[in-house]
Parts: C-alpha cells; sequence; structure tokens
C-alpha cells in the first residue's frame, strides 16, 4: 500500500506536572495528551473534535514544537522522506515551520490592532526574507486577492473589518510563505453562523488551489461534518474513534462519538438516523490528572461492564465501516449499533 501521509504522530505525549509544596515537586501530571498516534495524507482533511480540554490544542502545539512534548514523534514527509520535527535542532525547525503554518481561532485577538493589513501579510515574507520591494507588495495584493479581500484595503487597520474579513486576513498571514500543512484551530467558532460557511468555503477552495493538507480542530460536530474527509474523536487526551467521516457521522462505533453526535444540531432534524440505538451524554468530562480507572469514558458510559472498569480498551481496527481503516477504543465495540447523524450522508447535505 502507497504511503501518502503528510504527517504522522507515534505515541505522542504531553504531561504536564502538577507541582505542590514548597519544594514545587510534581506530586502528579495531567495528561493532557497521552500516547496519540494517527496520520495525515496530504491533501486531505483531517477533523479533531471532541469536548473542551480533550487535548485537540495542545496536539497541535505539539506537531509545531510550540510546546516541547513530553514523549513520542512527529514526522514530516520532506523531499520524501519523513523527519522527526521533536529531534531538529531550532535553525532547522525554522525552516520546516514555513512549511506548517496556524490559523488561530479569535481573528480579533490574533491581528495586531496597530499594524496595517499591508504589514500584516508581509511580516512573515520580510522576516523569512522571501520577498521584499515592488515582488513584497505584489504578493501581499496577491494573497488579499485569494482571500478574498481588495488589495486597496491593505494600508488600513484591523478594526476597520468584520469579523469575517479579519479571518480572512488572518488566512492570507498564514498563506504568505506557501505552506504544505496548516493547523485550523477552531477557525469559524469566534464568528456568526452567516459568516461560517464562507470562510469554511474559502478554507476549502484554497486547499483544491494550492495543495494544502489541514488539520482542523473544532468542537462543533457541524462543522467537522463539512470539511472533513477523516476524524479523529479525542477524549481526555486519547483518541477513542477514528475513520472516514462518513462512516463515522452514519454509524459512529464508540459510545462516546456516539453521544457527541447524537447532542449536535441538525439543519433537518427529519434526516436524522432512525436506525440503531440513541446514545446519550451525561456528568461532566474528568480531570486528565486523575482520571477514572480502566475506560475513561466508563463512568459516563451506560454499556460499562466490570471490564470497562479495570481494563483501557486499545485503540483497535473494526470491520464494520466498510470504508477504509476505522479504528475504535471500546472493549464492546462490535456490539453496539448507535444512530448516526444520517441514514443517508449524501441526503444529509452540509452545514
Ligand atoms: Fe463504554 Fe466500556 Fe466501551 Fe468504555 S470500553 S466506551 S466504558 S463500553
Amino acid at each position: 500500500m502507497v504511503d501518502n501521509s503528510l504527517i504522522r504522530l507515534e505515541g505522542l505525549r504531553k504531561w504536564f506536572p502538577i507541582r505542590k509544596g514548597l519544594r514545587r515537586k510534581p506530586s502528579g501530571y495531567i495528561k493532557a495528551v497521552d500516547d496519540v498516534s494517527f496520520d495525515i495524507k496530504q491533501r486531505e482533511t483531517l477533523g479533531l473534535v471532541g469536548e473542551s480540554g480533550c487535548g485537540k490544542t495542545t496536539i497541535a502545539r505539539c506537531m509545531l514544537r510550540a510546546i516541547e512534548p513530553t514523549s513520542g514523534h512527529v514526522y514530516y514527509r520532506k523531499d520524501g522522506s519523513f523527519i522527526d520535527l521533536t529531534a531538529l535542532e531550532p535553525d532547522d525547525l525554522r525552516n520546516i515551520r514555513q512549511e506548517m503554518r496556524l490559523i488561530f481561532q479569535d481573528p480579533y485577538s490574533s491581528l495586531n490592532p496597530r499594524m496595517t493589513v499591508r504589514n500584516l501579510i508581509a511580516e512573515p515574507l520580510i522576516v523569512n526574507g522571501v520577498a521584499r520591494g515592488a515582488e513584497l507588495e505584489l504578493k501581499v495584493a496577491d494573497l488579499l486577492q485569494k482571500v478574498g479581500l481588495r488589495p486597496e484595503y491593505m494600508r488600513r487597520y484591523p478594526h476597520a473589518f468584520s469579523g469575517g474579513q479579519r479571518q480572512r486576513i488572518g488566512i492570507a498571514r498564514a498563506l504568505a510563505l506557501d505552506p504544505n500543512f496548516v493547523i485550523c484551530d477552531e477557525p469559524v467558532s469566534a464568528l456568526d453562523v452567516s459568516v461560517q460557511a464562507q470562510i469554511l468555503n474559502l478554507l476549502q477552495d484554497l486547499q483544491t488551489e494550492m495543495g494544502l493538507t489541514y488539520l482542523f480542530i473544532s468542537h462543533d460536530l457541524g462543522v467537522i461534518h463539512h470539511i472533513s474527509d477523516r476524524i479523529v474523536v479525542m477524549y481526555v487526551g486519547k483518541v477513542v474513534e477514528l475513520g472516514y467521516a462518513e462512516s463515522i457521522f452514519r454509524r459512529p462505533t464508540h459510545p462516546y462519538s456516539a453521544a457527541l453526535l447524537s447532542s449536535a444540531p441538525v439543519p433537518n432534524p427529519e434526516l436524522r438516523s432512525e436506525k440503531g440505538q440513541r446514545a446519550v451524554l451525561r456528568g461532566e468530562v474528568p480531570d486528565a490528572g486523575s482520571p477514572p480507572s480502566g475506560c475513561y469514558f466508563h463512568p459516563r458510559c451506560s454499556h460499562a461492564q466490570d471490564k470497562c472498569r479495570n481494563e483501557y480498551p486499545d485503540l483497535r481496527s473494526i470491520s464494520n465501516s466498510g470504508n477504509g481503516e476505522h479504528l475504535v477504543a471500546c472493549h464492546f465495540a462490535e456490539q453496539f449499533s448507535f444512530k448516526g447523524v444520517f441514514d443517508d450522508f449524501e441526503a444529509g447535505g452540509s452545514t
């Protein structure tokens, strides 16, 4: 089988020490990301979904080495072979970071209000010595046009723009260095619903035009459904389900994924699947500093049995998807038939 991965995470961990007492010795660890492995294929959009605090953004920060992982590896394909980003020296990492960019959640706070749009977009080009003079001006104008803004706006400041326009400026800034891989960290959650679809469509158009690969982080399943090819569902720092979006939205297999989907708003509720069991999400997300024994989801799972309380389930392949790789961390995954969002994915359309 041809390996067309662009990024591969292997056993990634980020544990934050809990320090107490005068000597500040660690008394335990918050396992924000714990033994996470998945790959992102070239030109695909991988959706990363889960409740707040499940480790989504920590994974993104570890991938870019904005924070150092505790252990594990992040491999990035460059010129046909994989480089371990966790082992790179700062100079080499700086070069690779030009190919890996981040689109932030909040278009209001992520842009310096004292800089013009021209300077905001030109900054990465100047810092990395990519362009200057007339070439720089042309590149900024071209980037503005790419994201649907008029080049005449480049002398204005961010406050003169709406939320959607500011996010377009943030996208232009992220794309300035012509990256391969872009992490979109909740890029539409601060925007009005009416503007969200425009930004999602823009991201999809840019992906096609520039051959981009996305890691798309969101807690909003409607957004994830709209944009993702495959989905990773996270719970308390661990991957609990991974598969094609179509498979998971039609027939979720992990009780947590099923409960998330059953609580997601559907544009037309009549399209919601009538087949299968309905899963309900009850209780609170446990503390990542002292997760429950066995399967972390067992205190909230109405299907929990003794084995669930004692043994953490491995992430393993199951065969019921019929659409490529489908991994689930549940002892009893084969026994469930949960309601999906749609019986017919195509009929469900997108948000
Ligand atoms: Fe529920 Fe047990 Fe599966 Fe965990 S392993 S999701 S507790 S059935």
